[in-house]
């Protein structure tokens, strides 16, 4: 079939500057082996990155007409829209060249911030039940499709992203580790699990089905078994959990304004810095100024607490003992 390839070489993600390239290709062929053709064939100044061809290394990761793919894993049949297939740099990473990234600065950087490999406890063999979620954890290709949907990167760029959370999982789940606490505690530092807003965007966009939103979740989960307070290494996060948490305590339901006012620091701090938000929300008719109220059955929900704040207490002193 006959395709235009258009590469992003100059311009804005929003704005691209394209060079254009007519070439006949089966359809079957991978989107990656195509832009090697066009490469080949016609200008070989173009630069892309690209490494294993069989969807293992996660170098050939593209935008590829606005939707992010590892392009070897790609046909150009069920790619191409209308005949072309335009492709540009993604989304976070500093470009090079042309649709080049700097891989290091939008991947490995983070990654290897929790790739410290197993550190022996002294376990025997160990069942394949056990190792079960740290084998597929282990199918990470690193490719960053996930990162590139995950829309905390998207206002901060410092956020760790779930391929790092997903070898940060990687590694806490595995039973021979002896500092699996300490890399908890690591992961929960700002911008770590807790700054996760589980969008379930990662989890959509890894094509492997590792569900790497879930598998935040679940180092969370791990997190607080081993003493890490929700929210850990992150104010804000910290405050939201415990505001959340007496909110329902007290009420049986949620607050959102109280939430929304204590997560920002407190009444005046958050306050101030609600006051727009709040203004529209209540122009809309989406907030109200009536005081919140108790839901029936708050009662029982406080019983609930109570019996989890007896548990954790007696929890707690067992570990002093
Ligand atoms: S979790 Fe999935 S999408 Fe994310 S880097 Fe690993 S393989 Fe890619």
């Amino acid at each position: 079939m006959q395709i235009t390839f258009k590469f992003q070489r100059e311009g804005t993600r929003a704005k691209p500057v394209y060079s254009e390239y007519e070439m006949d290709v089966d359809p079957e062929t991978s989107v990656f082996d195509a832009l090697v053709g066009v490469r080949e064939t016609q200008d070989g100044s173009l630069a892309f990155r690209g490494n294993c061809s069989v969807g293992f290394c996660g170098d050939c990761t593209l935008s590829v007409n606005g939707a992010q793919k590892a392009t070897c894993l790609e046909t150009v049949g069920k790619t191409q829209k209308d005949g072309v297939i335009a492709v540009q740099p993604i989304r976070y990473a500093p470009v090079e060249k042309d649709v080049m990234h700097d891989v290091r600065k939008f991947l490995w950087d983070k990654v290897n911030v929790f790739a410290r490999g197993v550190v022996p406890n002294g376990h025997g063999p160990v069942a394949d039940e056990e190792l079960r979620p740290v084998r597929k954890a282990m199918r990470c290709t690193t490719c960053g499709l996930c990162d590139e949907g995950c829309t905390v990167i998207d206002v901060n760029l410092n956020f760790h992203g779930p391929a790092a959370l997903t070898k940060l999982y990687r590694f806490a789940f595995d039973p021979r580790d002896g500092v699996t606490a300490e890399r908890l505690r690591e992961g929960s530092e700002v911008n770590g699990i807790w700054d996760c807003v589980h969008c379930w965007e990662a989890t959509e966009h890894c094509p492997f089905g590792l569900e790497p939103t879930h598998l935040i979740m679940e180092t969370r989960d791990r997190a607080v078994a081993h003493g890490v307070k929700s929210g850990y290494g992150n104010k804000s996060a910290q405050r939201h959990y415990d505001s959340f948490e007496q909110s329902v305590e007290k009420s049986g339901w949620l607050d959102e304004r109280a939430v929304a006012l204590a997560s920002y620091g407190g009444l005046v701090r958050g306050g101030i810095r609600m006051l727009p938000a709040g203004l529209r929300a209540l122009r809309k008719g989406k907030a109200s100024l009536k005081p919140h109220h108790k839901r029936p059955g708050a009662r029982e929900i406080r019983k609930i607490f109570e019996r989890y704040h007896r548990s954790t207490e007696a929890l707690r002193k067992e570990k002093q003992a």
